[in-house]
């Protein structure tokens, strides 16, 4: 079932996300559903807040980054055959020097800006059958996961811009939030009436 995705200027999306444990309610269809939402989308990485649920849970699938033809042969193998959920991730470390990337992201729609993270990620998650792991990722693959493990802490790759881009894209950003946006998916937008 393909779920609405939530739209910048959700709280949802601001919020640190909380851990589960293997009785969270209907986990396995949730994950399927998840899935279905992202490739529905186009996307190659999904987080539960993303769907409304503020639970440490995402899914990444590099596949459709294998096509590019900037990457070496090897590393398009490696993009082509990275699928993976993650549930309790924990970012161990981060290292080397920032390298800049154009993201954009399923609930920020028509917005890409270069984002700066650093190229190496260590990181602690668990599988579907809740099995603790510990791995090491580069290059782009680490860049798709820290992407996603920021909306678990409730991070946005906007965030992390310049003051001076995010003046730039602020009328977007505004239009997203009150659903003035032409989009291919479901969505579901925040309500404007609060005041600030
Ligand atoms: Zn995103």
């Amino acid at each position: 079932m393909i779920l609405p995705i939530v739209a910048y200027g959700d709280a949802v999306l601001k919020k640190k996300a909380k851990e589960i444990d293997k009785d969270y309610p209907k986990l396995s269809e949730l994950i399927e559903n998840m899935y279905e939402t992202m490739y529905g989308a186009y996307g190659v990485g999904l987080a539960a807040p993303q769907i409304g649920l503020p639970i440490r849970l995402f899914l990444v699938d590099t596949e459709p980054f294998a096509e590019d033809e900037t990457f070496t042969k090897e590393e398009q193998e490696q993009l082509k055959n990275f699928k993976k959920t993650f549930i309790n991730a924990q970012i161990l470390e981060e290292e080397g020097d920032e390298w800049a990337f154009n993201e954009g992201c399923l609930s920020i729609p028509d917005v890409r800006e270069d984002v700066f993270r650093q190229p190496k990620i260590k990181i602690q998650y668990q599988d579907e059958n809740f099995k603790t792991y510990v791995e090491e990722y580069d290059g782009l693959i680490a860049r798709v996961i820290q992407h996603e493990y920021d909306h678990i802490e409730g991070v946005l790759f906007t965030d992390k811009l310049s003051s001076f881009k995010k003046r730039l894209i602020k009328g977007k950003l505004t239009n997203i939030s009150k659903g003035k946006i032409k989009i291919d998916y479901k969505m579901r937008f925040p309500a404007m009436s609060r005041k600030r």
